[in-house]
């Protein structure tokens, strides 16, 4: 029967273990997945905040560059105005000064490039001496935004005003100015230096901003006085709602932020700064669409690969779980087939005990029996008998009737036998061959002999033709043999007297029941 109880354990857990199993590995599968989706992300974000930092810094640095670029230029046309207010005051306009004048401020323009024209007017606007050299007659400046504000604004420090289209070039340049006094403080006019805007523009015209960058020069009332892309609307053009006047510039001179511009709706990356000594601010900005462009192509590609793996890994988890459950189900059926053999394997040895022919017990139950009926016979101090029954010339039976007809005979009387013993402890056995053996527990060798007899009898009252038995008919011979309650003797001694007293039946003419000595 083998182990039941370990074949049962196995049984009751094996499809709870195969799933978990399964269960385990879809688990694993999606946590690994999963894990590698949440790593891409958050690395895919921490890239992006790096690239915006990353042009933070840039603009942040460019701005700081733009700024001295922008102070020094000024610088250099505002240390001659400061110079040229200094002498008009001083020395006076004298007629006769007028062509040294003329003549100076046209030697120093000539000195710096970015300078446009240099100029004096007097209190009323009039043009006292350019840098152009062209005569000065009529013209008059008074409506100017740099003489209004000179005229109301007693301070002596430079200013700068919107840009302004030259009426003596017809280009755009950008205004630096500075108040001339009389001796006792009240406006005496202006002094001013006009500066090319394409001086700056060309600067930042060559610096790499994308398709949608953005370079300014503001004044500090907010209005424009360089914008790269150049656009002749923007000049002037008044920021004071944007950002970076509301936000911005309130918290601190310089910086950085990601802002949405007022002018074109567009969010940006910018760095800006006020420049030293001028009340100007240089604004840089990057399109943010186009600054993370290149991180998008980056995060593309690190998805798609991503997605290739695990696609992979899909692929491969998918047909690992297959095979998994594949060899849960041949596990199933291994088990199931190992139950039919375990239940064939006792059906086996249920048959194993009996005889195929007759339907007795066999040699080997018998043994098996006589046995255990022995060792009882000996505890419970009882009887017990044995009968051996062989049947008389059965070689000559068959030789006669044929083989066929032989086990016939064989079926019959072990019909006759077990007709004969009613107790439910008897057991009927083929010894082997021709030979049946009997066990009768609690019955003593006298009781046994009348069995004996009544079998004996009732073989040959059955008249089973046997033409050459001296009788006619088959008959048997039988040795009984019965173990007292006192007796030593083993199963084999009880044998081997029962088959001595068959021996003697038969030597004394056969169809006979000898009991042993
Ligand atoms: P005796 O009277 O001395 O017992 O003579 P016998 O011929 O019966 O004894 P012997 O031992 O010489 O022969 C026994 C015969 O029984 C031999 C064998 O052919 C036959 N036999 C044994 N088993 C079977 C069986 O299963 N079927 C058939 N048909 N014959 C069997
Ligand atoms: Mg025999
Ligand atoms: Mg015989």
């Amino acid at each position: 029967m083998g182990h039941p109880s370990i074949h049962d354990h196995i049984e009751k857990n094996r499809p709870g273990v195969a799933r978990l199993k399964v269960r385990s590995a879809v688990t694993l599968m999606l946590a690994v997945c999963l894990s590698m989706m949440v790593i891409v992300i958050w690395e895919t974000w921490n890239s992006r905040q790096y690239h915006l930092h990353d042009k933070e810094v840039a603009m942040s640095n460019l701005a700081q560059t733009l700024a001295s670029q922008a102070q020094s230029s000024i610088k250099q046309a505002d240390t001659l105005l400061f110079a040229l207010v200094d002498r008009l005051e001083n020395e006076g306009i004298a007629p006769g000064q007028l062509d040294r004048l003329q003549r100076l401020l046209g030697a120093e323009r000539s000195e710096l490039s970015q300078i446009h024209g240099l100029f004096v007017y007097d209190e009323n606007g009039r043009w006292i001496a350019n840098s152009n050299g062209a005569e000065v007659g009529g013209a008059n400046n008074s409506d100017r935004e740099y003489f209004i504000y000179h005229r109301d604004h007693p301070d002596r420090g430079p200013h700068i005003g919107p840009s302004i289209k030259s009426r003596s070039s017809g280009e755009w340049i950008m205004t630096v100015s500075r108040r001339v006094n009389h001796p006792d403080g009240s406006f005496a006019g202006v002094a001013l230096a006009t500066l090319y805007l394409n001086h700056f523009l060309q600067l930042y015209d060559s610096i790499d901003m994308g398709d949608n960058g953005v370079i300014n020069l503001i004044a500090d009332d907010a209005s424009i006085i360089v914008r790269r892309p150049f656009n002749e609307a923007d000049i002037g053009a008044n920021l004071s709602k944007s950002p970076l006047f509301t936000q911005l510039l309130p918290a601190a001179s310089s910086g950085t932020a990601t802002i949405r511009s007022l002018m074109d709706g567009v969010e940006r990356v910018v760095g800006y700064r006020r420049v030293e000594g001028y009340p100007l601010i240089v604004f840089v900005a990057l399109d943010k669409q186009e600054v993370l462009a290149s991180w998008r192509k980056q995060s593309m590609l690190s998805a798609g690969i991503v997605a290739v793996l695990l696609g992979f890994l899909g692929v491969l988890g998918f047909r690992l779980i297959k095979l998994m459950k594949q060899q849960d189900r041949v596990q199933t059926e291994l088990l199931g087939t190992q139950e039919k053999l375990l239940e064939l394997n006792r059906n086996l040895e249920l048959l194993a005990l009996e005889d195929a022919l007759t339907g007795l017990a066999n040699r080997r139950q018998f043994d098996l029996f006589i046995h255990s009926e022995m060792g009882r016979a000996r505890r419970n101090v009882t009887d017990l008998a044995l009968l051996m029954i062989d049947v008389d010339h059965f070689k000559a039976f068959n030789d006669q009737y044929g083989h066929l007809a032989g086990d016939e005979c064989l079926r019959k009387i072990a019909a006759i036998i077990t007709d004969h013993i009613k107790r439910p402890k008897d057991l009927a056995a083929r010894f082997g061959g021709e030979e049946f053996a009997v066990v009768l527990p609690g019955t003593d060798y006298v009781g046994a002999f009348l069995v004996a007899e009544k079998i004996r009898q009732a073989v040959l009252t059955a008249g089973l033709q046997h033409s050459e038995s001296p009788e006619g008919r088959v008959t048997v011979s039988v040795g009984v043999c019965g173990h007292g309650p006192a007796s030593q003797a083993q199963t084999d001694d009880l044998i081997g007297a029962a088959d001595k007293a068959l021996y003697v039946a038969k030597a004394s003419g056969r169809n006979m029941s000898v009991i042993a000595n």
